[in-house]
């Protein structure tokens, strides 16, 4: 019997699909975690090193996430094996071979996740017809370089700040990764009248308590630098990043880069988390103690995948922004809501919200089931 059943429970998964075709070297799995709200959606994760327990773990989060953005979508992930640089028509003949080989699951919609892309996409499109996160010629919304996820961000910055007193003008904050989430999260803040006083990449940080000009910094990325080539900017150890002295504080780039071993070094009085479990649950506890804000990554960064249903369901991009922006705004207003009322973290109180509208999903269903 398959590990993933060790994650099995009340609210799934539904089902878990093993696709191997030696021919081809096709190796994949598809966890279709739970449909109450809809069919699911979730992106293709693809690397050498994914695992069917890790597709379950970002299936369930997935269920979790689209319920609490209120999408007609339940929670879906699929994983590839195989290094996601190989050359482009080897890549081409596994993302075709796997999706038609799941051709016939109209319960999960593919989307893109590490190692794939808007591309990959189309390809899954031609053939299945079932994608998001589709190339723009092909009705797709560019969720990325409209910086989907960073403008819910902004959003859910706007209402947290409420819950600490706090102004978003002349407001200092923090980027650790300034890539498509992080830049953008940066671009929406600064343009709201917030200030950039620290910010880092994989290769490095820098700070300036007067801030740093957000366009320069993204056409420094666009074309191919670090963010450390800023001209004049203070350099640091990518590490850090987490001392910078600010007002908001947003991970966006990888997991777990704040424990219990370094949380007390975070001098902030909000986080909102732009990456996926860039924080501990140990962590999360020792600054909700310490009396910071911190709105959790499946609330703070829905953006995304908030574009892909209305992508999906054919509408454009003003469409998606409106969604992002009202979602955003009343699920963190609902999230940090119930957390003051009943004294306890926001991510528990945004993991009871989920549930509760999964389960009320469930309660229509004829067999009561996911
Ligand atoms: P990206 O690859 O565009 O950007 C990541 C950035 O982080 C890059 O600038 C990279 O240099 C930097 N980085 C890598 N390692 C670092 C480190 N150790 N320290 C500091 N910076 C580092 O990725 P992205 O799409 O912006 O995603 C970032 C995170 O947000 C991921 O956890 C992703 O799962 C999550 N996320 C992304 C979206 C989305 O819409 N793209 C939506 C929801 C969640």
């Amino acid at each position: 019997m398959s590990s993933v059943f060790k994650f099995a429970d009340e609210l799934g998964p539904l089902k878990v699909i093993h696709v191997h075709e030696p021919g081809t070297g096709l190796k994949g799995v598809l966890v279709v975690d739970n449909v109450a709200c809809g069919p699911s959606i979730g992106g293709v994760r693809m690397a050498a090193d994914v695992t069917a327990e890790e597709c379950a773990r970002l299936a369930r989060a997935m269920t979790f996430k689209n319920a609490a953005a209120g999408l007609r979508h339940g929670g879906g992930k699929s994983v590839l094996l195989g290094d996601p640089k190989m050359p482009k028509a080897q890549k081409e003949i596994l993302v075709r071979g796997f999706c038609c080989a799941l051709r016939e699951v109209e319960q999960y919609i593919f989307g893109p996740d590490m190692g794939t892309d808007e591309e990959c996409m189309g390809w899954v499109k031609d053939e299945i017809d079932r994608a998001v996160g589709l190339p723009r010629e092909l009705g797709g919304i560019p969720l990325d370089e409209i910086g989907a996820t960073g403008y819910g961000i902004s959003h859910a910055v706007d209402v947290a700040r409420e819950y600490c007193q706090l102004d978003i003008s002349g407001a200092r904050f923090v980027v650790q990764g300034f890539g498509a989430v992080g830049k953008h999260a940066a671009r929406f803040l600064s343009g709201a009248g917030a200030i950039l006083v620290g910010v880092s990449d994989s290769i490095g940080a820098i700070q300036n308590p007067d801030g740093f000009d957000v366009e320069a910094l993204i056409a420094l990325k666009a074309a191919g630098k670090s963010v450390i080539e800023y001209p004049g900017a203070e350099k640091l150890d990518g590490d850090r990043i987490i001392d910078i002295e600010c007002d908001i504080w947003i991970p966006a780039a990888r997991p777990d880069v704040i424990h219990e071993g370094n949380v007390d070094r975070l001098n902030t009085r909000l986080v909102v988390q732009g990456a996926n479990i860039p924080i501990t649950y140990a962590a999360e506890k020792i600054l909700h103690d310490r009396g910071i804000l911190n709105l959790p990554d499946f609330i703070a960064n829905a953006g995304g995948v908030i574009c892909a249903a209305v992508e999906y369901q054919g509408a454009g991009e003003a469409a998606a922004l409106a969604a992002i922006e009202e979602k955003l705004r009343r699920n963190t207003r609902e999230v940090l809501e119930a957390a003051q009322r009943e004294q306890i973290l926001p991510r528990d109180a945004a993991l009871n919200m989920a549930r509760k509208r999964v389960e009320q999903a469930m309660s229509y269903r004829r067999w009561h089931t996911f």
